[in-house]
């Protein structure tokens, strides 16, 4: 199972460590030539302006929109959920997103830096709550009708699921609880 996480910028190095607890192989994503090696991807949080240029400047965004489109299985987390969009509200004029998941998005829409947050929350198929951390995050605010909601905090929804594209409002990366990324992996290889 080889898992590419996206390396242009941001948080990529704990989903790398996540996934190879878990028995995946973890595949750092720089160019168009390490995405042909990968059979399932992360998207993870950063900063979604500076990651979108970047998906330009490497050359990554046309083959990655593509191996989407064919199916790849996705996991987005925070400023991956906004790349992910169908459509971003405060973002920046030029950021683009993938609209691989039928949500709509607030960027920073629960406040500054100093409005990050953790919270615990109830996860549809997982036993027990999972210990969220949000930092900077996006706020979901129009979920279509073909996306299933797996977790809301205050009724906002923060994990979502659209096919094999799942995507995550907060860092799951960083509560040392691999049970997010286990689903990912069931969703992206139990066919
Ligand atoms: N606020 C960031 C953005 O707009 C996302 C923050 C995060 O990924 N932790 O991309």
């Amino acid at each position: 199972m080889k898992v590419g996480v996206l390396a242009l910028q941001g948080a990529f190095t704990r989903h790398c460590d996540v996934l190879t607890a878990l028995g995946a192989v973890p595949l750092e994503v720089r160019t168009p030539v390490d995405l042909e090696a990968v059979d399932a991807m992360v998207i993870p949080g950063g900063e979604s302006t500076t990651m979108s240029m970047l998906l330009d400047s490497s050359g990554l965004r046309t083959p990655l929109a593509g191996r989407m489109a064919d199916g790849l299985p996705v996991l987005g987390t925070c400023a991956g959920m906004i790349l992910l969009a169908v459509r971003v509200t405060d973002g920046r004029p030029d950021q683009r997103s993938f609209a691989a998941i039928d949500i709509d998005v607030r960027r920073n829409g629960y406040g500054r830096q100093v409005d990050s947050f953790e919270d615990e929350f109830p996860v549809a198929g997982l036993d027990g709550p999972f210990h969220g951390v949000f930092i900077r995050a996006p706020v979901v605010e129009r979920v279509g009708p073909t996306v299933e909601v797996l977790a809301r905090v205050d009724t906002i929804p923060v994990l979502c699921r659209e096919g094999s594209v799942l995507v995550s409002s907060f860092h799951p990366e960083m509560s040392g609880d691999g049970r997010i990324h286990e689903r990912f992996l069931d969703l992206a290889f139990s066919v």
